[in-house]
Protein backbone atom coordinates (compact mmCIF):
# COMPACT_ATOMS: atom_id res chain seq x y z
CA UNK A 1 0.00 0.00 0.00
CA UNK A 2 1.22 3.45 -0.95
CA UNK A 3 1.48 5.67 1.99
CA UNK A 4 1.03 9.30 2.18
CA UNK A 5 4.08 10.95 3.49
CA UNK A 6 3.26 13.99 6.39
CA UNK A 7 6.06 16.07 7.30
CA UNK A 8 5.93 18.39 10.75
CA UNK A 9 7.98 21.85 10.24
CA UNK A 10 8.33 24.67 12.34
CA UNK A 11 10.07 27.42 11.89
CA UNK A 12 11.98 28.34 14.06
CA UNK A 13 12.96 32.10 14.96
CA UNK A 14 12.40 35.19 17.15
CA UNK A 15 9.19 35.25 18.83
CA UNK A 16 6.81 37.80 16.85
CA UNK A 17 6.66 41.33 18.50
CA UNK A 18 8.98 40.67 21.02
CA UNK A 19 12.28 39.71 19.59
CA UNK A 20 12.65 36.88 22.73
CA UNK A 21 13.46 33.00 22.36
CA UNK A 22 11.00 31.90 24.53
CA UNK A 23 9.16 29.61 21.52
CA UNK A 24 12.34 27.78 21.51
CA UNK A 25 13.65 27.79 25.14
CA UNK A 26 10.36 26.92 26.61
CA UNK A 27 7.25 26.20 23.98
CA UNK A 28 9.33 23.81 21.64
CA UNK A 29 10.64 21.09 24.46
CA UNK A 30 6.90 20.71 25.91
CA UNK A 31 5.93 19.78 22.22
CA UNK A 32 8.65 17.62 21.72
CA UNK A 33 8.24 16.08 24.88
CA UNK A 34 4.62 15.30 23.42
CA UNK A 35 5.54 14.30 20.32
CA UNK A 36 7.92 11.49 21.19
CA UNK A 37 5.69 9.70 22.60
CA UNK A 38 4.56 9.28 18.65
CA UNK A 39 8.25 8.84 17.72
CA UNK A 40 7.91 10.98 14.91
CA UNK A 41 11.13 13.20 13.25
CA UNK A 42 10.02 16.78 13.01
CA UNK A 43 11.98 19.55 10.72
CA UNK A 44 13.33 22.39 12.04
CA UNK A 45 13.79 25.42 9.44
CA UNK A 46 15.95 27.65 11.63
CA UNK A 47 17.60 31.19 11.10
CA UNK A 48 21.38 31.33 11.15
CA UNK A 49 21.38 33.51 14.10
CA UNK A 50 19.38 31.79 16.38
CA UNK A 51 21.91 28.20 15.51
CA UNK A 52 24.30 30.61 16.71
CA UNK A 53 23.20 31.67 19.63
CA UNK A 54 21.72 28.12 20.55
CA UNK A 55 24.38 25.49 18.98
CA UNK A 56 24.21 22.67 21.25
CA UNK A 57 20.37 22.78 21.18
CA UNK A 58 19.99 22.46 17.63
CA UNK A 59 22.97 19.71 18.12
CA UNK A 60 20.82 17.64 20.28
CA UNK A 61 18.22 17.87 18.43
CA UNK A 62 20.48 16.72 15.05
CA UNK A 63 21.83 14.10 17.05
CA UNK A 64 17.91 12.53 17.76
CA UNK A 65 17.26 12.37 14.03
CA UNK A 66 15.34 15.18 13.76
CA UNK A 67 16.29 17.66 10.47
CA UNK A 68 17.98 21.10 10.70
CA UNK A 69 17.23 23.18 7.93
CA UNK A 70 17.71 27.06 7.16
CA UNK A 71 15.81 29.48 7.56
CA UNK A 72 17.52 32.86 6.64
CA UNK A 73 20.36 34.59 7.95
CA UNK A 74 18.26 36.65 10.75
CA UNK A 75 14.92 36.56 9.15
CA UNK A 76 15.16 38.90 6.50
CA UNK A 77 12.64 39.11 3.87
CA UNK A 78 14.59 37.76 0.53
CA UNK A 79 12.38 39.60 -2.17
CA UNK A 80 13.27 42.96 -1.54
CA UNK A 81 16.77 42.51 -1.08
CA UNK A 82 19.38 43.20 -4.30
CA UNK A 83 20.93 40.21 -5.33
CA UNK A 84 24.42 40.80 -4.07
CA UNK A 85 22.60 41.12 -0.37
CA UNK A 86 21.13 37.95 -0.88
CA UNK A 87 23.83 35.84 -1.47
CA UNK A 88 25.65 37.59 1.08
CA UNK A 89 23.46 37.00 3.44
CA UNK A 90 23.10 32.76 1.86
CA UNK A 91 26.59 32.95 1.71
CA UNK A 92 26.99 33.58 5.77
CA UNK A 93 23.88 31.61 7.01
CA UNK A 94 25.71 28.17 5.30
CA UNK A 95 28.62 29.29 7.15
CA UNK A 96 27.05 29.30 10.55
CA UNK A 97 25.34 26.04 9.75
CA UNK A 98 28.25 24.42 8.64
CA UNK A 99 30.34 25.16 11.79
CA UNK A 100 27.42 24.74 14.35
CA UNK A 101 26.57 20.82 12.92
CA UNK A 102 29.69 19.97 11.00
CA UNK A 103 27.37 19.18 7.84
CA UNK A 104 26.00 21.05 4.80
CA UNK A 105 22.43 22.43 5.05
CA UNK A 106 20.10 20.53 2.37
CA UNK A 107 16.94 22.74 2.81
CA UNK A 108 15.97 26.18 2.79
CA UNK A 109 12.74 27.96 3.72
CA UNK A 110 12.69 31.90 2.82
CA UNK A 111 10.96 33.87 5.56
CA UNK A 112 7.88 35.06 4.90
CA UNK A 113 7.34 33.15 1.98
CA UNK A 114 9.74 35.39 0.09
CA UNK A 115 11.34 33.12 -2.24
CA UNK A 116 12.09 34.71 -6.25
CA UNK A 117 13.78 33.62 -8.65
CA UNK A 118 17.59 35.10 -7.52
CA UNK A 119 17.00 33.72 -4.80
CA UNK A 120 16.38 30.32 -5.56
CA UNK A 121 19.35 30.50 -8.27
CA UNK A 122 21.45 31.05 -5.52
CA UNK A 123 20.22 28.45 -3.45
CA UNK A 124 21.43 26.22 -6.71
CA UNK A 125 24.78 27.91 -6.09
CA UNK A 126 25.12 27.27 -2.52
CA UNK A 127 24.09 23.66 -3.23
CA UNK A 128 21.26 23.27 -0.93
CA UNK A 129 19.40 20.39 -2.30
CA UNK A 130 15.75 21.75 -1.79
CA UNK A 131 13.70 25.04 -1.21
CA UNK A 132 10.45 24.60 0.66
CA UNK A 133 8.92 28.75 0.37
CA UNK A 134 6.37 28.49 -2.05
CA UNK A 135 2.46 27.62 -1.25
CA UNK A 136 0.43 27.31 -3.74
CA UNK A 137 -3.32 27.59 -4.26
CA UNK A 138 -3.13 29.78 -0.84
CA UNK A 139 -6.05 32.56 -1.58
CA UNK A 140 -5.12 33.92 2.23
CA UNK A 141 -1.77 35.19 1.00
CA UNK A 142 -2.93 36.86 -2.15
CA UNK A 143 -6.19 38.52 -0.20
CA UNK A 144 -4.49 39.53 2.74
CA UNK A 145 -0.89 40.97 1.44
CA UNK A 146 -2.16 42.73 -1.63
CA UNK A 147 1.50 44.47 -1.54
CA UNK A 148 3.21 41.23 -2.64
CA UNK A 149 0.18 40.50 -4.96
CA UNK A 150 3.31 40.16 -8.39
CA UNK A 151 5.34 37.53 -6.35
CA UNK A 152 2.66 35.41 -4.76
CA UNK A 153 0.76 35.33 -7.77
CA UNK A 154 3.54 33.35 -9.57
CA UNK A 155 3.80 30.92 -5.92
CA UNK A 156 -0.15 30.85 -6.60
CA UNK A 157 -0.28 29.22 -9.88
CA UNK A 158 3.64 27.07 -9.27
CA UNK A 159 3.29 23.25 -8.92
CA UNK A 160 1.41 21.65 -5.84
CA UNK A 161 3.70 17.90 -6.09
CA UNK A 162 8.02 18.93 -5.41
CA UNK A 163 9.47 19.49 -8.46
CA UNK A 164 12.81 20.60 -10.17
CA UNK A 165 13.03 23.90 -9.62
CA UNK A 166 16.37 23.89 -11.28
CA UNK A 167 18.69 21.59 -12.29
CA UNK A 168 20.16 20.15 -8.97
CA UNK A 169 17.41 22.00 -6.08
CA UNK A 170 14.13 20.42 -5.57
CA UNK A 171 11.02 23.10 -4.59
CA UNK A 172 8.97 20.83 -2.07
CA UNK A 173 6.22 23.23 -1.11
CA UNK A 174 4.04 23.50 1.68
CA UNK A 175 0.70 21.95 1.75
CA UNK A 176 -2.49 24.02 0.43
CA UNK A 177 -5.51 24.21 -0.49
CA UNK A 178 -7.15 27.82 -0.28
CA UNK A 179 -5.97 27.75 3.04
CA UNK A 180 -1.79 27.14 3.45
CA UNK A 181 -1.62 23.52 6.17
CA UNK A 182 -0.45 26.09 8.68
CA UNK A 183 -0.83 26.62 12.72
CA UNK A 184 -2.75 29.54 12.35
CA UNK A 185 -5.54 27.44 10.84
CA UNK A 186 -4.86 24.94 13.46
CA UNK A 187 -6.08 27.92 15.80
CA UNK A 188 -9.18 29.03 13.89
CA UNK A 189 -10.72 25.50 13.19
CA UNK A 190 -12.63 23.83 15.98
CA UNK A 191 -11.36 20.47 17.21
CA UNK A 192 -14.03 18.39 15.15
CA UNK A 193 -13.19 20.32 11.94
CA UNK A 194 -9.43 19.14 12.08
CA UNK A 195 -9.72 15.89 9.63
CA UNK A 196 -11.94 17.18 7.40
CA UNK A 197 -9.45 20.39 6.88
CA UNK A 198 -6.44 17.36 6.64
CA UNK A 199 -8.93 15.47 4.29
CA UNK A 200 -8.98 18.64 2.31
CA UNK A 201 -5.20 18.76 1.91
CA UNK A 202 -4.74 15.31 1.26
CA UNK A 203 -6.95 15.26 -1.50
CA UNK A 204 -5.23 18.12 -3.01
CA UNK A 205 -1.56 17.59 -2.40
CA UNK A 206 0.84 14.46 -2.99
CA UNK A 207 3.39 14.89 -0.24
CA UNK A 208 1.69 16.71 2.84
CA UNK A 209 3.76 20.03 4.59
CA UNK A 210 2.16 21.38 7.44
CA UNK A 211 4.16 24.41 9.24
CA UNK A 212 4.20 26.58 12.27
CA UNK A 213 6.65 28.10 13.96
CA UNK A 214 8.40 28.31 17.62
CA UNK A 215 6.20 31.10 18.93
CA UNK A 216 3.23 29.20 18.30
CA UNK A 217 4.06 27.27 21.61
CA UNK A 218 4.13 29.88 23.94
CA UNK A 219 1.53 32.94 25.20
CA UNK A 220 1.95 35.69 22.73
CA UNK A 221 1.38 38.57 25.48
CA UNK A 222 0.87 40.97 22.51
CA UNK A 223 -0.67 38.72 20.05
CA UNK A 224 -4.79 39.40 19.77
CA UNK A 225 -4.84 36.15 17.98
CA UNK A 226 -2.90 34.08 20.42
CA UNK A 227 -6.14 35.61 22.90
CA UNK A 228 -8.55 34.74 20.62
CA UNK A 229 -7.14 31.46 19.49
CA UNK A 230 -4.40 30.27 22.13
CA UNK A 231 -1.63 28.48 21.67
CA UNK A 232 -2.80 25.68 24.02
CA UNK A 233 -5.21 24.57 22.14
CA UNK A 234 -3.55 24.67 18.99
CA UNK A 235 -1.17 22.50 20.53
CA UNK A 236 -3.65 20.43 21.60
CA UNK A 237 -5.35 20.06 18.12
CA UNK A 238 -1.69 19.47 16.35
CA UNK A 239 -1.05 16.82 18.77
CA UNK A 240 -4.91 15.54 18.18
CA UNK A 241 -4.10 15.11 14.56
CA UNK A 242 -0.51 13.60 14.90
CA UNK A 243 -2.33 10.66 17.19
CA UNK A 244 -4.99 9.87 14.70
CA UNK A 245 -2.46 9.82 11.95
CA UNK A 246 -0.06 7.56 13.89
CA UNK A 247 -2.63 5.22 14.39
CA UNK A 248 -3.11 4.36 10.51
CA UNK A 249 -1.09 2.42 8.25
CA UNK A 250 -1.57 4.91 5.11
CA UNK A 251 0.09 7.84 6.41
CA UNK A 252 3.76 7.86 7.39
CA UNK A 253 5.54 10.75 9.22
CA UNK A 254 8.87 12.64 7.27
CA UNK A 255 11.69 14.74 7.18
CA UNK A 256 11.41 17.25 4.38
CA UNK A 257 14.68 16.01 3.46
CA UNK A 258 13.61 12.48 3.25
CA UNK A 259 11.21 13.56 -0.18
CA UNK A 260 14.33 14.39 -2.05
ZN1 LIG B 1 9.61 32.67 9.69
Amino acid sequence: MAQTSVAITIDTEKDLHTGTSFGITEGLPLFLEKARKYNIKLTFFVTAEILEEFPEYFRALDYEGHEIALHGLEHERFDILSYFEKEKRIKKAVEIYEKVLFKKPKGFRAPQHSADKELITILSKYKLAYDSSYTPFNVIQLLFFPKRFKLWTKHFFSSRKKYKITKSLYEIPTSSFLMPFVSLAFRVFPKPLIPVYFKVIRAFNREIIFYAHSWDFIKLGNSRIDKIFPHYLFIEKIIYLIEKLSKRQKFKFVRVEDLI
